[in-house]
């Protein structure tokens, strides 16, 4: 077996996988979030680490499975945030700024100001914006005591979670990062594939303090005994959106797979020459096998599945989240109403921080079906605007759509989706795609599975939603979403 560990915003996960890809034993802990100011979000690295840690083993325990019975361990992991701790001590000087953290906006609007976003851009493929890692650890080195010194005496060590993850696993003896994980920091040169001194000087972080980067599917060291994991190999390191990618097998030019949690992530890979974007989407590594770097394209959402908790919390017009597809059934359509979750601004491809949620289109006849469908359907609307910016980017058609991630279970709003991009839209069998992933990565690299293309008769589709909608009607439905959004910008 594969073990997994997918070690995301809000739990830590792990994941058994037998030879056919199929979870075997699944363990999940919630760990704290810290808010210890408004649009600050902290966690603490002992406490990542335990929870990781900890379900591993209860993962083990649950399959009847020693450490001696896993081939591999793979990695995938919340991306961007940031952890900074004592090489000698392996303390961590402290507590990890999440990505979701904006303390660093003004010096993000600062840099901006200075010019440097278009160079900044050409070389990261990203906006500058506090949600990347690199004004996140100059923060660190800013703020803490006596971290300055200690980064000047080669004592102090930057990762990103998966870093972290594997220099505890080693017990303190591998300090590495992959290029998924490497090209969120805006220090990674994305063409050259190694961190890029100009960037480092722009954003004031010492070559010191960072991890090697290596590929994402290779054999890093042995689980230390003190970790109670045995000696199993890590063979894999690999970003949760771009796991998600590997998991739904996205491998070649033109695979697209859009993941519906909290928020929405969209990745298209386009293959191994980086294109930059005119569309306001990022352009990212997808991972490195071998020397070889693969690229995706990728778009988000903020508020994705998060708009159905809100319709559930906030509004109280369902008890659980998937009432939703029920509710929405009950109207033909949404009568035109349509509903904006612009919550917390809008991301790509629109990128405006000020736009705040509507709802318009109300009339007399107007009820809480309506209201949930528009709710529904803003989630897909989203998901296609992001599609269309990725197309005109790429110039690359999609076949299909793979998706996953919780309100990919929502037949409804899949249907939905199809229609507005006139493409199939596919559920596959084995959702778990991140763990699936980080384990797909492992496993090759360690001679457990012999070849990307001996994967690709595992993935086996659920569920597969034809577009059916007349080409008025989806014409008629997006240029309504077009006003409700038009009236929705700050700008
Ligand atoms: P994350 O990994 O971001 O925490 P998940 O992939 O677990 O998210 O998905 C959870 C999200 O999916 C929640 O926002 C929830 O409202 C939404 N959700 C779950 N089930 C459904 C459903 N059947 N229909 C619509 N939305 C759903």
């Amino acid at each position: 077996m594969i073990l997994s560990l997918d070690q995301g915003t809000t739990s830590s996960r792990a994941i058994l996988f037998d030879r056919d890809g199929r979870p075997k034993a699944i363990a999940q802990k919630e760990f704290t979030q810290h808010f210890p100011k408004p649009g600050w979000v902290e966690h603490d690295p002992h406490e990542i680490w335990a929870s990781q840690v900890g379900v591993a083993a209860e993962a083990l325990g649950r399959a009847g499975v020693a450490p001696a019975q896993v081939h591999a361990v793979g990695i995938t992991n919340q991306r961007e945030t940031v952890v900074m701790w004592d090489r000698r001590s392996g303390e961590p000087i402290a507590n990890a700024i999440v990505w979701q953290d904006r303390r660093t906006a003004d010096v993000c609007d600062r840099l901006k100001a200075d010019g440097v976003e278009a160079e900044v851009q050409r070389r990261t493929g990203l906006v500058i914006d506090p949600y990347f890692s690199a004004t996140k650890i100059a923060w660190l080195l800013e703020h803490t005591p006596g971290a300055r010194t200690l980064a000047g005496a080669g004592h102090l060590a930057f990762g990103t979670v998966d870093s972290w993850l594997v220099w505890r696993l080693t017990g303190g003896t591998c300090h590495i990062t992959d290029a998924s994980n490497a090209s969120r920091t805006l220090l990674f040169n994305i063409h050259s594939g190694d961190w890029d001194d100009e960037l480092l000087r722009i954003f004031g972080v010492p070559r010191s303090v960072l991890p090697s980067v290596r590929a994402s599917s290779e054999s890093y060291g042995l689980c230390a005994a003190s970790t109670g994991l045995g000696s199993i190999p890590i063979g894999s390191v690999i970003g949760d959106q771009q796991a998600a990618l590997f998991g739904q097998l996205c491998t070649k030019p033109g695979l697209a797979k859009n993941t519906y949690g909290t928020g929405c992530f969209l990745l298209q890979h386009i293959g191994a020459t980086p294109k930059s974007s005119t569309h306001r989407l990022l352009t990212t590594v997808a991972w490195r096998i071998g020397s070889r770097l693969e690229y995706a394209l990728e778009g988000s959402v903020f508020i994705g599945g998060a708009v159905v908790q809100w319709v559930r919390d906030g509004l109280r017009f369902i008890r659980s989240a998937p009432e939703i597809e029920a509710l929405a059934a009950t109207v033909p359509d949404n009568g035109g109403v349509y509903l904006v979750p612009a919550f917390a601004g809008l991301g790509a491809p629109y990128w405006d921080a000020h736009a705040r949620g509507a709802i318009v289109g109300l009339t007399r006849g107007s009820t809480a079906a309506h209201i949930a469908r528009a709710a529904l359907e803003s989630i897909a609307f989203q998901v296609a605007d992001l599609l269309d910016a990725v197309e005109a980017d790429a110039d690359l058609a999609l076949d299909e759509l793979r998706v996953d991630g919780g309100a990919a279970q929502n037949d409804l709003l899949l249907q939905l989706q199809a229609d507005l991009l006139g493409v199939p839209v596919v559920r596959p069998r084995v959702t778990e795609t991140t763990a699936l992933g980080a384990a797909y990565l492992a496993g090759l690299a360690t001679g457990f599975w012999p070849s990307t293309a001996a994967l690709e008769h595992q993935w086996q589709v659920e569920r597969r939603f034809e577009p059916r909608m007349e080409t008025a009607e989806v014409e008629r439905l997006r240029s309504g979403w077009r006003d409700a959004i038009a009236r929705v910008r700050s700008g």
